[in-house]
């Protein structure tokens, strides 16, 4: 580190003094860059948070959101509707549209799925989503259809969902959440056959841009057999097209 605060944070950091730097977020971003650890929007940084950080860190995005406020010249002082929106914005970045950043991963214990009468089919999961896009922080909302050939495990039909939402209860390319949703629930059930198709409308296009509000985006990750098997491709849409007929969007 050459910058000045730089230098201040390492040698606190030396002390395990940090509690001495006025701003926790500061100390944490260079304990991250410390680290190599990547933290962009669409990352994870819940192991580098301990308990009541996020607390404090909300306090410290409300003191950040005032200053937005003032240089957009709104008059938080006098305005009854903008009195609590700095807090109401700190609060809703850390604990709903960003949460899937700072909550560690959900508990998806896996049941055995190996004695002789397992089950071989195909499952489709469909999953309502809730995100937001990372260039303008804008909504997205749609719906993930997660399949998967079981392996030797089986985890609780809920916990697909809690995997998408985390995933996507954070700032996100629809492309790069199609990913993470596939990579998380590969890891949680240990299943190397596996698809994700994601159909969602972008606030980015609908409110702002070219204001097209009937725009809508598809994405699919395919694995395995869901890619090389034409047979298990088909299934899987078939089954989308099935559910959708059951509950459309
Ligand atoms: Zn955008």
């Amino acid at each position: 580190m050459t910058n000045k605060n730089g230098t201040a944070l390492e040698a606190m950091a030396g002390d395990g003094g940090y509690k001495e730097e006025k701003y926790l977020g500061n100390y944490l971003r260079f304990k991250m860059k410390r680290d190599n650890k990547r933290f962009w929007a669409g990352d994870n940084i819940s192991e580098y948070l301990k308990e009541g950080d996020k607390e404090r860190l909300i306090d410290e995005a409300t003191e950040a959101f005032e200053l937005v406020l003032d240089r957009l010249l709104i008059d938080r002082d006098n305005d009854p509707n903008s009195k609590g929106t700095a807090r109401r914005l700190a609060k809703m970045y850390f604990n709903e549209i960003m949460a899937g950043r700072y909550e560690t991963p959900p508990d998806a214990t896996a049941f055995p799925n190996d004695s002789a009468d397992r089950y071989e089919g195909m499952l489709v999961v469909r999953s309502e989503l809730r995100s937001m896009c990372s260039h303008h922080h804008q909504p997205v909302s749609g719906v993930a259809y997660i399949g998967i050939i079981a392996s030797s495990k089986l985890i609780g039909l809920s916990k697909y969902t809690r995997i998408a939402q985390w995933c996507a209860r954070r700032g996100t390319l629809q492309e790069e959440l199609c990913n993470d949703i596939a990579r998380e629930i590969q890891k949680a059930t240990g299943a190397e056959n596996l698809g994700v198709y994601i159909q969602a409308t972008h606030g980015c296009c609908e409110n702002r841009g070219i204001m097209a509000h009937s725009s809508l985006t598809q994405t699919t990750v395919l694995k395995g057999s869901f890619k090389d098997d034409p047979g298990t491709k088909k299934e899987f849409f078939d089954n989308i097209k099935m559910q959708q007929e059951f509950a459309p969007r």
